[in-house]
Order: structure tokens, then C-alpha cells, then sequence
């Protein structure tokens, strides 16, 4: 059987609809680790983590951040039910930002009561949300976002 030409990439979360196209590549975070898709790929589901997801349509690549849910693969056609999706350029870095602080401030003060897994989610999607706003033209530069994570390592 020939294989199909492209894939039709459909990403929605519970909200709203966010990506319907014909694409031709996509890169997906997958709790297992980053895997890629073209078209023609074995069928396959997967959950996802918290990370970036990336399609190419011809020479052109567009970012988005991604977390929890699942990716169902099939060789024309991939669809994500992501519980937060974002596409690069809708991302308020301001908020992302603010996130940040205050899941660091939590973990830098560790209190008895303290949510710690939910700190370090938070922890996690902010970084996740600037890194993916840094992939637009106007977005953060990629030193910056480097910066930033090596004073989180500490
Ligand atoms: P915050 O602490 O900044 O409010 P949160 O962790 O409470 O973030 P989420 O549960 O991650 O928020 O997301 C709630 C909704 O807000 C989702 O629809 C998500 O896409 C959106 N959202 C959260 N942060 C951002 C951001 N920085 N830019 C754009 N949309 C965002």
C-alpha cells in the first residue's frame, strides 16, 4: 500500500480546538520520551508529558506546549487530547514568568504542608511555557532561558 503523503494533526484540549492542519512531520513529548511522526508511522498511542511539540509543514516549523493526555498515532493522521495546550505565540510570558517565581519560591521554602509535586509541575509547565514563547520572533532569546534554568539547577 502506498504510504500517505502527509498527516492531518489534530490537537485539542478540553477547552477548545487548537491545531487542525495537514502537516508533515511532528515531534511529539511523549512520558517515555520525544518521538517523531511521519507521515506512514506505525499506528501507536502514547501519553504525553509536559514538553514542547513541534510540526513541520514544508520548510516551516511550528512550536507549541503541550501537557498530559494522550497521542494517538495512525499512518495519515495524529491526534492529541492534551489537558493544556499552547500554541508558541499565545503564550503571556509575563504569567509564565510570575508562575515560575512562585513555584521556585515554594521549593526554596519548603513548608511541612507543601504540595511538593505540584510546585514542581508548576515548576516545570512555566519553564516548559517560556522555552516553547522563545521559539516565536519576538520571543525570550534562547541564553535567557538557559540563564534561567541554570539558576534553577542551582
Ligand atoms: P498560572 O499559575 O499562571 O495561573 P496555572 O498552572 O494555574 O497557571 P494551568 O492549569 O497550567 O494554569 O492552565 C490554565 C489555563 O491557562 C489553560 O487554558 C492554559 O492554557 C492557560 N495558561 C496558563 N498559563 C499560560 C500562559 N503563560 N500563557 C498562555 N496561557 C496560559
Amino acid at each position: 500500500m502506498a504510504l500517505p503523503a502527509h498527516l492531518v494533526l489534530q490537537i485539542v484540549t478540553p477547552d477548545r480546538l487548537i491545531v487542525k492542519e495537514q502537516v508533515d512531520e511532528v515531534e511529539i513529548p511523549g512520558s517515555q520520551g520525544y518521538f517523531g511522526v511521519l507521515p506512514g508511522h506505525t499506528p501507536m498511542l502514547a501519553s504525553l508529558a509536559v514538553g514542547e511539540l513541534w510540526y513541520r509543514k514544508g520548510q516551516d516549523k511550528f512550536y507549541l506546549s503541550i501537557a498530559f493526555g494522550f497521542a494517538e498515532v495512525l499512518p495519515d493522521r495524529v491526534t492529541i487530547l492534551a489537558r493544556l495546550a499552547e500554541r508558541a505565540e499565545d503564550i503571556d510570558i509575563g504569567r509564565a514568568e510570575e508562575a515560575k517565581k512562585r513555584a521556585e519560591e515554594r521549593l526554596s521554602q519548603p513548608k511541612s504542608d507543601m504540595d511538593y509535586e505540584r510546585a514542581r509541575i508548576a515548576l516545570t509547565k512555566s519553564l516548559m511555557r517560556l522555552q516553547v514563547s522563545a521559539r516565536t520572533p519576538g520571543g525570550m532569546r534562547v541564553g535567557e532561558l538557559k540563564r534561567m534554568r541554570d539558576n534553577v539547577r542551582g
